[in-house]
């Protein structure tokens, strides 16, 4: 039975001390006994929280409760369990940044908002292309059918690389998606900036595109990344299916570990046995690093650690590592 429930939202509204508001709320929260993280910057809140339901609900209606913030959107997940350790809120300059030096306002410039309904017929129609505006990694795991997916490890080096790519999009119409509309908000304003013409944005994101009792999720491949301890949660109710890859060998995989070479930190899709296999690194230099956290909680000797690398076919250097 599902007691407990995982909130996502967020709402671009003037905010004026950002500091001080996120001291109070900290308070507010943690006497709810919620777990999460929310950012507050003078543009807005952005959240994800977990708590026992009733506690989820009294957060929702004292925050309906109030001017300022009675028309933010809770996207509500149910779960077995809390999904954070913590209770963060920090203060920002920005709830997402595409390192602007001229900054998006959503209130003021946005793209044309698009329900479930429109999106899926977006992304249906030959003639719009659809953009994924999350993370490499994020697709990866799962994503809207034939949905482009930029080549990026943070949302700040999108425009650049959207500049880069501009041809292919250019006079034709333009939809993006992130996981709850926040990014969007942001990205699809400064596409109209940018002088794409035609720009929609799916209103509530995947998460809301996945609750719609008319698309149910429908032409959604693979699952969605969240932010929280669940990673990954389904969304596809039709016919859902797996598209994640295993890192090393292709095979299908939604299990996401962190690379274990600390300088590296990729986040990478693999099965346990090949976590064990590679000694969790994305790469030859990370298999071997000095400081490689897979030697170390599997307390590997420099024995095994050398065997390990060289069943595949790599070499390992001795010395420099009795030296470290
Ligand atoms: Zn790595």
């Amino acid at each position: 039975m599902s007691t407990y429930q995982v909130l996502l939202y967020y709402l671009y509204v003037p905010i004026e001390d950002p500091e001080s508001f996120a001291k109070e709320h900290l308070a507010f929260c943690k006497s709810l006994n919620l777990k999460g993280r929310i950012l507050i910057a003078n543009e807005g809140i952005n959240g994800t929280l977990s708590g026992l339901t009733e506690d989820t609900e009294a957060y929702m209606t004292a925050m309906h409760n109030s001017e300022q913030f009675k028309d933010i959107f809770f996207k509500i997940d149910p779960s077995e369990e809390q999904t954070f350790k913590k209770m963060f809120v920090r203060p920002r300059p920005e709830l997402v940044s595409l390192s602007l030096e001229d900054d998006i306002n959503p209130l003021e410039l946005t793209g044309q908002y698009l329900s479930p309904g429109e999106f899926k017929e977006a992304i249906l129609d030959d003639d719009t292309i659809v953009i994924d505006a999350r993370n490499d990694y994020e697709y990866d795991l799962g994503h809207f059918r034939g949905a482009v997916r930029p080549d990026i490890r943070n949302f700040r080096e999108l425009p650049q690389w959207i500049r880069d790519n501009k041809e292919k999009f250019k006079d034709k119409r333009v939809v993006t998606y992130c996981t709850g509309g926040i990014r969007c908000e942001k990205f699809s304003g400064w596409l109209v900036r940018e002088g794409f013409n035609d720009v929609g944005q799916l209103h509530g994101g995947i998460a809301t595109y996945g609750k719609d009792p008319e698309v149910q999720g429908e032409l959604w491949d693979g699952a969605m990344y969240v932010f929280d301890e669940r990673i990954s949660v389904p969304i596809n109710q039709v016919n859902p299916v797996i598209v994640g890859k295993d890192w090393f060998d292709g095979t299908p995989s939604e299990r996401y570990v962190n690379c274990a070479n600390p300088e590296c930190n990729r986040q990478i899709l693999c099965s346990e046995k090949n976590e064990e296999k590679y000694l969790r690194g994305c790469s030859h230099e990370c298999r071997v690093h000095s400081r490689n956290r897979y030697v170390v909680e599997e307390n590997l000797a420099l024995d095994a650690w050398k065997q390990a690398v060289e069943s595949l076919g790599e070499t390992f250097d001795m010395t420099s590592h009795s030296l470290s």
